[in-house]
């Protein structure tokens, strides 16, 4: 059994927690800010994604994300700004973003997905909060649209997973009382979603009944002392973990970790009695948006503004978030979103894709996890199991060199 104290209590902190208490380790997670209001836990679209295979690096992202950024209401932006680290993170994007990167990435990014999908499934059961299980819809609006979906449904049959490409009646038939306008799409039969607060709160019941403990605090400094917070406090343990998303950096760079990361800003809005409330979760392909029910909510979200750690909210990108959905569900007006308090969230972005777990060279009980970009709730469970891994000292479930966190040295 091992002290192990855990910086940050979002959905990758809590996760290895869970598995850490779990395991029989004295758990302290501090965390400043429990309601998790202002962190990318809480209002996100909820989906558990193995049919993301494709790292955010890949062939082609690069195009489209300059054709995207002369439209004000485009869901990629890139906040221009003289900053080192800013210029850093876009060469090692750009070195990344080829086929080379993606077919090594693919198969690592499956087996992460699935493991995390059924340890999803376990804590659902477990702690007896609703997964919805039915898979996911990418919709598609032009041909263009379609034809590359259909090379992702290839890749995916490649690698073992399961796509379905679909056209408008199989559409109508898995959504008989919601109108789609969309030419086809894809069904993703594997993925699955949930409300990220039932995820969340799950995970805490979780970790108080096997002991944990949850410290409101802020952790200012990390060094061979100990940790320092906020409040004045000094914890210590065996091994500390730094989970804090994008704010990660701050601590990282006590340790000389140069960690490549970048904020990457999206927005949600939640109906809170929609219209009509379609059964699965759906992509909008060319709007990039994502749709997920969450009981008789119905959340909509996207966008991806690289911008550091600005919080600012765009009007016009928010407005192409309501526009695109408006489009593909034509019975929702954009009146419905009118007075709707926005959710910001900053997803912690690695520059090829891949999130970063591992020890933190030069300190031997320090280990990080995070970067996890659009995938952190989907690769929460995998990411608390291979944490457990390092602690108890065995060989990870899952091989994880790929995951270094000095990989760019
Ligand atoms: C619009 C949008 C939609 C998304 N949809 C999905 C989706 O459908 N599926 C999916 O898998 N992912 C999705 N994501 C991404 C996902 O939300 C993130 O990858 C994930 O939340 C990152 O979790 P985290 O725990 O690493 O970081 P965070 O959620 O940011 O949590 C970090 C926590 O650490 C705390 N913290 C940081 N530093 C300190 C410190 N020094 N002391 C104390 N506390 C500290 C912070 O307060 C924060 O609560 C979405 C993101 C956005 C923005």
């Amino acid at each position: 059994m091992k002290e192990v104290l855990i910086i940050g209590g979002g959905v990758i902190g809590l996760s290895i927690g869970h598995s850490l208490s779990k395991g029989g380790h004295a758990v302290r997670i501090i965390e400043r800010d429990p309601e998790l209001e202002n962190s990318c836990s809480s209002g996100n679209a909820g989906m558990i994604v193995p049919s993301h295979f494709i790292p955010l690096a890949a062939p082609g992202v690069i195009s489209q994300g300059l054709k995207w950024m002369l439209n004000p209401k485009s869901p990629f932006f890139l906040r221009p700004r003289l900053d080192p680290a800013l210029a850093r993170w876009i060469w090692l994007f750009m070195r990344h973003s080829n086929i080379d990167h993606v077919s090594k990435s693919e198969p690592l990014l499956r087996d992460l997905s699935l493991l995390s999908r059924k340890l999803h499934l376990d804590l659902a059961r477990e702690e007896n909060f609703p997964l919805i299980d039915k898979g996911l819809l990418m919709l598609c609006q032009t041909q263009k649209g379609l034809d590359d979906e259909a090379e992702v449904v290839e890749s995916a049959h490649r690698l073992g997973l399961q796509a379905e490409l679909i056209g408008q009646s199989r559409i109508a038939e898995l959504e008989p009382s919601s109108a789609i306008n969309a030419i086809g799409g894809i069904l993703f039969p594997q993925d699955c979603h949930l409300d990220p607060t039932d995820f969340t709160r799950a995970l805490r019941q979780s970790i108080t009944r096997h002991g944990g403990e949850f410290i409101q605090d802020e952790a200012i400094s990390i060094g061979k002392d100990g940790i320092r917070t906020k409040t004045g406090a000094t914890h210590r343990a065996d091994t500390t973990i730094l989970a804090g998303g994008i704010s990660s950096l701050d601590l990282s760079h006590q340790l000389s970790l140069k960690l490549p990361m970048q904020g990457g800003k999206g927005y949600s809005l939640t109906l809170p009695k929609p219209l009509q409330n379609p059964r699965l979760c759906s992509l909008l392909k060319e709007g990039r948006v994502a749709v997920t029910p969450m009981g008789d909510q119905l959340r909509v979200a996207g966008t991806m503004e690289i911008c550091g750690k600005d919080t600012t909210i765009s009007k016009p990108r928010l407005q192409g978030i309501i526009e695109s959905f408006c489009s593909f569900y034509p019975e929702f007006s954009p009146q419905e979103f009118a007075g709707l308090e926005p959710w910001v969230g900053l997803r912690p972005c690695s520059p090829d894709g891949l999130p970063y777990i591992g020890k933190v060279p030069g300190h031997d009980n320090v280990i990080i996890a995070t970067g996890h970009s659009m995938m952190g709730l989907s690769l929460a469970p995998v990411t608390g199991q291979l944490i457990a891994d390092l602690v108890d000292e065995k060989e990870p479930t899952i091989p994880i060199s790929a995951l270094a966190p000095e990989r760019f040295g």
